[in-house]
């Protein structure tokens, strides 16, 4: 005998805290799929994402390293994967759904150019007379419309609940009926801040692992003392060679630990009792504490000046980007070289939209070598 998904949704309606999104109660798909026998909503959409192309290929993105530079920095999708197991741990903690958090974590980034930050502004001013480009935005083209292999319709087709985590910056957030709602699920929120903590910690990691960032310089940040200072207390000989990654997994540990008391707190003073209740509540109850918040934004001014602008980050993305442009105008001049699936779009979408969308779902080795191909057709 197995559990089916009537029996899932039940152990939901009963295990899950009242605040949570429970799968039997989705607000459902933009286009009808009979249920499953033995798999909720949301775990459905967790396998829609993990076997979508656009998902494989965060493996091929830099994350802030150009990819393949360094054997065990991260990449898209090591971040993404992360970024899914903090997710589901905070959701656990607070009682929330878990697949549904782990879903959105999952999804957040497929939007990603190539080239990570600097890819995505070069394209931002390419794409700028043509309504530009972010990448929470193409997020949801690539769930919606890019991804192609369900009979009858393009896209995922995923559930309203992970759209909504995967929209997260719009402002118009609106149910199916109609009303304007002020913030996404407790899920969503929590795969946004899990989001924080997991480039904080993996780019300090990173930067420590390649001798951009040193250990000396750290100090200033108080982030950092406290997690030594903890890892001090947890373990007193600490071998040198573990020193970072147990220094590391003390600062991931303080700041879930924050994020997850804080939060709790904040839903209890509230007294939400709803799904609904959360999506109207004028602020957002999952957060950090004020004393993070401040150490928070200390750290990452900490990264922005030593690490994200350092010229061996910076400089090599400013030189790839410049191979961006070269093939965002290839593109555009002859449309014919674009991918079967683009070239089905561009009378709907438009030419550059429609080169946007092709390059943005490059990875970065795929995009150099589009590069040195159109530059041998030339020479
Ligand atoms: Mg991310």
């Amino acid at each position: 005998m197995f559990k089916t998904r009537e029996q899932l949704e039940n152990d939901e309606r009963l295990i899950l805290s009242p605040f949570a999104v429970k799968s039997g109660e989705s607000l459902g798909r933009a286009h009808r799929d009979k249920p499953h026998a033995y798999r909720t909503e949301f775990q459905r959409d967790r396998a829609r994402i993990i076997h979508s192309a656009a998902f494989r290929r965060l493996d091929g993105k830099t994350q802030v390293f150009l990819n393949g530079t360094g054997d065990h920095f991260r990449t898209r999708l090591t971040h993404t994967i992360e970024v899914a197991s903090v997710s589901r741990t905070v959701a656990r903690a607070l009682g929330l759904n878990e697949d549904l958090a782990e879903a959105i974590a999952l999804a957040h980034d497929l939007g990603h150019s190539p080239f990570g930050h600097a890819g995505e502004e070069e394209l931002d001013r390419v794409m700028k007379p043509f309504g530009g480009f972010d990448h929470n935005a193409q997020s949801l083209r690539v769930v919606e419309l890019i991804e192609m292999k369900y009979p009858g319709y393009a896209g995922l087709n995923l559930s309203y609940e992970v759209l909504e985590g995967i929209r997260k910056h719009d402002s118009s957030h609106r149910l199916p009926d109609g009303s304007v709602l002020h913030q996404p699920s407790l899920e969503a929120q929590v795969a946004d801040y899990a989001d924080e903590i997991t480039y904080y910690s993996h780019d300090l990691d990173d930067g420590l692992d390649a001798g951009l960032l040193t250990v000396k310089q750290l100090e200033t940040v108080p982030l950092w003392d406290e997690a030594v200072a903890e890892a001090g207390r947890t373990a007193r000989k600490l071998d040198p060679l573990q020193q970072r990654g147990f220094v590391i997994r003390c600062l991931i540990n303080a700041e879930v630990e924050d994020l997850v008391t804080t939060s709790a707190a904040a839903i209890r003073k509230s007294r939400v009792s709803s799904v609904d209740e959360v999506r109207r509540c004028p602020r957002r109850l999952i957060g950090f504490s004020a004393g993070r918040r401040r150490k928070n934004a200390q750290l990452r001014k900490f990264l922005y000046r030593n690490f994200y602008y350092h010229a061996a980050v910076a400089g090599v993305h400013r030189e790839k980007t410049r191979l961006l442009d070269q093939v965002f105008n290839a593109f555009c001049e002859n449309p014919h070289l674009l991918g079967r699936k683009a070239r089905k779009r561009l009378e709907k979408e438009g030419l550059q939209r429609t080169v946007a969308d092709y390059i943005a779902g490059m990875t970065d080795r795929f995009l150099l070598k589009t590069a040195a191909e159109i530059s041998t057709a030339r020479s």
